[in-house]
């Protein structure tokens, strides 16, 4: 039953907030602190962060939150003025990427980078077409909502959506030429393929790493680029590196980042091949006021260290696989769970239908356990915590879960 503090809040919220708004569970959460991989209600209860993507390295972390607050009491200005922070920012991502990739901009948000690095493929190729994947999500602005079917928005004009199955990964880069066919009978030129490089919305399809490589050479091939969305899987989600498309064995022409970049604070980007970008700065500046901004980049540069310095991308390996493993054991001898996929830090379980997923989300959710759902029918359960996640929260996640589905299936009885 919530509270009448929480009651007071969702009437509040009825009120003054547009209702496009959706609160996660039934029993929604009142949180008011949250540190490492916990986050605290009114009450003081405390709840194991299995879900936010975001605060990667915890939340609250001492040294991003110091670095944070030495900056903005020091300066914050924006890019038109010489300043240390965006060019440091700029040269440690370029280290972690391809060669090919030399150029950034700084946005606030993955939608403002997916929205310029489709501006930019217009300018580069003379294309208008796009093509996503059918439950893709790649941001809130026109143009990326239009690449957005799993917000519920029709494709756009010019978008050309396909769909693909987790149980069958390799027709991928048919389905690309697929769509670029019926592109070309619309009589409409390709401007770039773009694809969340770990399919989050699509109900996160990992398996086998390399089954974009045949999609982005369809892709180039008929004259688009492959913009390679790394808002969910980068900065060292997957275990395997620090970007999603490095399993695949592929060299984006565009990459966008975000939501982790920043460790909760709005700092987003896009890096390009130097010749990518040209034709689009040759005719059009591009400022945007508080992209790159010099807290933001101070903020960036604290989470790449901080990441390094605590060897985040071994540990997500290990303690990813630990979960996979255990995950696999459980689906074993529970028929509610059909499939588990994912790579690292970014787990999807597939229930046996949208109801199970939920009914086990807010099971667990009033067992102290935060996770969410995803996929096409949202039947799948998603595991995507902070990447400091320890073995121990791994046990506390696995017993929460086993509990809910000892309790889902008693109540099915
Ligand atoms: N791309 C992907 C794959 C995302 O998951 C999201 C956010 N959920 C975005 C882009 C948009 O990012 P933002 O919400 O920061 O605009």
């Amino acid at each position: 039953m919530p509270s009448s503090r929480e009651l007071d809040l969702l009437s509040r919220r009825e009120r003054v907030l547009s209702s496009t708004y959706r609160l996660f569970y039934d029993e929604p959460v009142h949180v008011v602190r949250a540190e490492g991989v916990w986050m605290f209600d009114a009450d003081g209860r405390r709840y194991l962060d299995a879900y936010n993507n975001v605060p990667v390295v915890g939340h609250g972390h001492p040294y991003v939150v110091d670095r944070l607050s030495r900056q903005a009491r020091l300066l914050n200005t924006h890019t038109r003025y010489l300043t240390d922070a965006p060019l440091e920012l700029a040269e440690r991502l370029i280290a972690t990427l391809p060669q090919e990739l030399r150029h950034v901009t700084f946005t606030c948000t993955g939608s403002e980078a997916n929205d310029l690095a489709v501006r930019i493929a217009k300018a580069a190729t003379a294309g208008t077409g796009f093509i996503v994947t059918k439950y893709a999500y790649h941001g809130t602005t026109e143009a990326t909502a239009a690449l957005s079917p799993a917000s519920g928005i029709a494709l756009g004009p010019n978008v050309f959506g396909f769909e693909v199955a987790p149980s069958n990964p390799a027709a991928f880069g048919s389905r690309v030429r697929e769509c670029i066919e019926s592109m070309q009978r619309a009589a409409v030129r390709p401007a770039a393929l773009i694809i969340d490089t770990i399919l989050s919305s699509d109900g996160v399809i990992s398996h086998p790493a390399g089954f974009l490589a045949e999609a982005v050479e369809a892709i180039h091939d008929a004259g688009g680029l492959f913009i390679a969305d790394e808002v969910q899987p980068g900065f060292g989600r997957t275990g395997e590196g620090m970007w999603g498309f490095q399993r695949h064995g592929v060299i984006p022409d565009i990459v966008t980042m975000g939501k982790p970049m920043g460790n909760g604070h709005p700092i987003a980007a896009i890096v390009t091949r130097a010749e990518v970008a040209k034709e689009f700065a040759s005719r059009t500046q591009y400022f945007n006021t508080y992209g790159g901004n010099t807290v933001s980049c101070e903020v960036g540069l604290a989470v790449l260290e901080v990441i390094e310095r605590e060897d985040l991308i071994a540990h997500v390996r290990e303690v990813g696989s630990y979960i996979e493993q255990k995950l696999r054991e459980l689906a074993e001898s529970h028929s509610a769970l059909t499939d588990v996929r994912g790579i690292g830090l970014f787990i999807g379980v597939q229930t046996e239908s949208p109801a199970t997923a939920k009914r086990l989300a807010n099971q667990m959710r009033r067992l102290g356990v935060l996770i969410g759902t995803t996929g096409p029918r949202s039947d799948t359960l998603k595991i995507r915590p902070p990447l400091i996640f320890a073995r121990a929260d791994a046990d506390l996640l696995l017993q929460a879960l086993s509990t809910a589905l000892r309790e889902a299936s008693q109540r099915s009885i």
